[in-house]
Parts: structure tokens; C-alpha cells; sequence
């Protein structure tokens, strides 16, 4: 037989990895909660046509996409914001706006792996459906922010920037949407010298592209500050102008919350999506060079799916990228440390009544585990100290003639008899 490995980009997530991700997703879902999020499920299949319909170039190619017996064209979601976008322009299309949604699991890209980069990663995202006001979009960076923070990341820093300060000035130059999208997708590959010759080629100025060079540079973490040159920058242009306020907006209703997020605004920044259509955004930490989190407004994507015109602002976390933040800086885990019991039969006579008292004690909401392997005492009480039992309760015929067990509190090293009806009341206190 050959040595079976996962298909490359996949993983395994061992126990310690596992309990890593489902505390990270715990942690995601009980922000999202506390801020009125309520979590809906979408299928792992969607057409492809779906998925293609908005995704930008780059997800589109990667996408792993094949045809389901029945002979339709399907592929394995490689982001949620179109199933969402479906949903509420189906299913949720009567319901009161404003909406908030959000969802955790698997997604599929056929990205080159490296660190941080996988073929199948998991997010969880979180979508406001119904509001174009800048404070859906001080929402949504301050609930991710909050994330970060009760996830136990520090030193977390949030580029921000605004699609229509970019497009602003190229549709007043003329560009259509789809030179626009290239532009742009060179912007974010930080490919900036070609960027700017394909505007070039498209006929627009030059005070246009002196523009775009100083918007490119434009950078700060003073919000007012980057806000006001930003303005003065793309002077003339109406539609960039009406961008940049409302970014100020936002920007200015975050600070103000008194969330501590650092925020550095770039005005040339741009995201590979080609359906955000306001504020965007992405979180980073020092320790790894690509982002953790990517965001922002899509107000024409529920009506592309035949929905009503519908504002929208959302942003995907990406789960096994936080983990790899939490392990960089050595996040200690704040897990309810539930006690963990070992039931350890003496003689085959007593392993009926251990199981009872096993059941007993899982019923009473502990976690028991049961020594299924035979052994004398001395040898699984090794093995519930190599796997950091609490308690052992060991079962011996003679205590229990008399109703009782011995109790040995494997930390302290001490060891009692307690009455069986005591034993879920003493392990508790
Ligand atoms: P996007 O949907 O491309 O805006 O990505 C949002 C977030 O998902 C990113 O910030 C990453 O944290 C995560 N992500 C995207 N692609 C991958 C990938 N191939 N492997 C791991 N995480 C990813």
C-alpha cells in the first residue's frame, strides 16, 4: 500500500490545532452575538455561475470548479458573500432591514500554498444587510476590532481605504467599469507603475495620473488629517470627493466610539473583490505579512442576484490566519477549564458498577473518561497524569460493598473515600 498524504493544500488539524480553531470560532460567534448577528448556514456547493457572477478575476480562476453527475457546472464556494447575497435577494428578501448575519466554515481556492495560504481555510464572516449610513461600516470595523482584541491579539492595525476614491476619478475621466476593475486589481498587487500606465493608455490626463500618483502615496494614521489631504487631492473630481467624506465619516464615528484600533488610512488602497463599492478594509498584525481580514461595502451585489438595490457591508475573518497570529504571539487560551475525571475499575467485578458511576457523572455535566484498557491501577494512573486528568475515582470491591470510592485529586496528590451519592457534589466544590 502507498503512504496516504492529503492532497496538496489540504491539512489535518490534530487535536491541540482543532481545539485552536473551534475556541477561535467560539470566540467569533459570541461577539458576532453580542453585537445581534444571527448565523445561517450556506451550502459548500454552488452553481458556478453564481460564484462567478461578481468574483473578482483572481477567485474565478481558482476556483475548484466541476461538473455534479446530473451534468450541471458547480464549484466548491471559495467566499460566502454570494450565497449571502443570494439569500437575501431570495429567502430573506421580505424580511426588515436591517439585516445581521454571519457565518463560519470551509472555503476552497486553488491558491499556491504557502504560510498563511492554503486550498481550503475557513472564515467567518459577518454581513449587515440594508444600511448605506457610515455607521454600518463603524460597525463592522469596530466588531472586527473586537474580535481581534477578545481573540487576545495585540498590536492589530486596520488598513482602510475607499473604492470611490479611485473609481471617482476614473469615471470622471471616462474609464468604463471594466478598465476601472483592472486598474484597480493592479492596485492591489501593489502592481502601481502598471496601474498607471494602463490609465494612461485609456486616454485619461495627466493631472489625472498625478492624482492617482499622490493618492497611491497618500497614507496616515491621523485620521482627520489623511481625510483633509485626501480631499485636497482629488479636487474637481465630485464623486471622489463624496468618497473621501465618507470615509471622514466612518473613520471619524470609529475614533470617537472610543474603540482603540489603529487605523492607517491609504487612499490608493485597493482589494482584489470587484464588488466593494465603498469603504474597504483589511487587519493585519506585525507578525504576518498578510492580512487576517478583508472587507467592506458592496451596495450592488444583492441586486445583481435579483434582489432589490440594497446597501450592504460585510467582512470575511479569515480563521486559520488568526491562529497563526495567536501562535506567533503565544496566546494563551481562555477556556472554561472544565475538570476532567478518569473511572478506573479494580477487577473485573467492579467495571458494571464504574460505568454506572461514569454515566453518572457525565449526566451531572463532567467530563469522564473511562480506562478501557485493562490496566492496574498503578499503570492508568500514570496514563490520566500523562494525559492531565484532575481526579481519578477508583472503583475497588470492597469500598464498594460499602457504597463508597476512593477519590485521588491527581494535582495535590491526595486521596479520600467518598459516598457515591457525594461523588458528582464533592467533584463540583
Ligand atoms: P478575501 O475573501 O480574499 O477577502 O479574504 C478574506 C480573508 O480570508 C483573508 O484576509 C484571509 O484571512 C482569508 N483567506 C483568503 N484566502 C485564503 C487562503 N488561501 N488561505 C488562508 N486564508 C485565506
Amino acid at each position: 500500500m502507498p503512504e496516504f498524504k492529503t492532497v496538496r493544500g489540504m491539512r489535518d488539524f490534530l487535536p491541540e490545532e482543532t481545539r485552536m480553531m473551534k475556541y477561535v470560532e467560539k470566540t467569533a460567534r459570541s461577539v458576532a452575538e453580542s453585537f445581534g448577528y444571527e448565523e445561517i448556514m450556506t451550502p459548500l456547493v454552488e452553481s458556478y455561475e453564481l460564484l462567478a457572477a461578481k468574483a473578482g478575476e483572481e477567485v474565478r480562476l481558482r476556483m475548484f470548479a466541476f461538473k455534479d453527475l446530473g451534468g450541471r457546472m458547480v464549484a466548491l464556494r471559495p467566499e460566502f458573500t454570494p450565497s449571502i447575497a443570494r439569500i437575501v435577494a431570495t429567502a430573506l428578501k421580505n424580511e426588515p432591514k436591517p439585516l445581521r448575519l454571519f457565518c463560519l466554515g470551509s472555503l476552497y481556492r486553488y491558491d499556491e500554498p504557502q504560510r498563511g495560504r492554503y486550498r481550503e481555510f475557513w472564515q467567518s464572516d459577518f454581513e449587515l444587510i440594508g444600511s448605506a449610513k457610515p455607521e454600518a461600516d463603524a460597525e463592522l470595523l469596530i466588531l472586527t476590532s473586537g474580535l481581534m482584541e477578545r481573540v487576545g491579539l495585540k498590536g492589530c492595525t486596520f488598513r482602510v481605504g475607499h473604492v470611490g476614491v479611485l473609481r471617482g476619478v476614473l469615471t470622471q475621466e471616462g474609464l468604463d467599469d471594466k478598465l476601472q476593475n483592472g486598474v484597480l486589481q493592479l492596485m492591489d498587487k501593489k502592481q502601481y507603475e502598471d496601474a498607471l500606465g494602463l490609465v494612461k493608455t485609456s486616454g485619461a490626463s495627466e493631472k489625472c495620473l498625478t492624482i492617482l500618483r499622490s493618492l497611491v502615496e497618500l497614507k496616515g494614521s491621523d485620521v482627520s488629517k489623511a481625510g483633509e489631504t485626501m480631499k485636497k487631492c482629488v479636487d474637481g473630481y465630485e464623486k471622489a470627493v463624496v468618497a473621501v467624506e465618507n470615509l471622514s465619516e466612518i473613520l471619524r464615528l470609529v475614533v470617537e466610539s472610543g474603540c482603540e484600533i489603529n487605523i492607517s488610512v491609504e487612499a490608493g488602497f485597493a482589494r482584489g473583490l470587484e464588488y466593494y463599492t465603498g469603504m474597504i478594509f483589511e487587519a493585519y498584525v506585525p507578525e504576518l505579512d498578510v492580512a487576517l481580514s478583508g472587507g467592506g461595502r458592496y451596495d450592488k451585489l444583492v441586486e445583481l442576484f435579483g434582489g432589490e438595490p440594497t446597501a450592504a457591508v460585510g467582512v470575511a475573518n479569515g480563521v486559520d490566519r488568526i491562529m497563526l497570529a495567536m501562535q506567533e504571539q503565544r496566546v494563551i487560551m481562555k477556556e472554561d477549564a472544565g475538570k476532567k475525571i478518569m473511572i478506573i475499575p479494580v477487577g473485573d467485578e467492579t467495571r458494571a458498577e464504574a460505568l454506572k458511576i461514569s454515566r453518572a457523572l457525565k449526566n451531572a455535566g463532567m467530563v469522564v473518561e473511562f480506562e478501557i484498557m485493562g490496566r492496574r491501577i498503578g499503570k492508568a494512573l500514570e496514563d490520566a497524569d500523562r494525559r492531565k486528568i484532575d481526579y481519578a475515582v477508583i472503583v475497588g470491591k470492597k469500598e464498594l460493598e460499602e457504597g463508597k470510592v476512593s477519590l485521588k485529586d491527581l494535582k495535590k496528590r491526595e486521596q479520600t473515600t467518598v459516598k457515591i451519592e457525594q461523588l458528582a457534589e464533592t467533584l463540583k466544590s
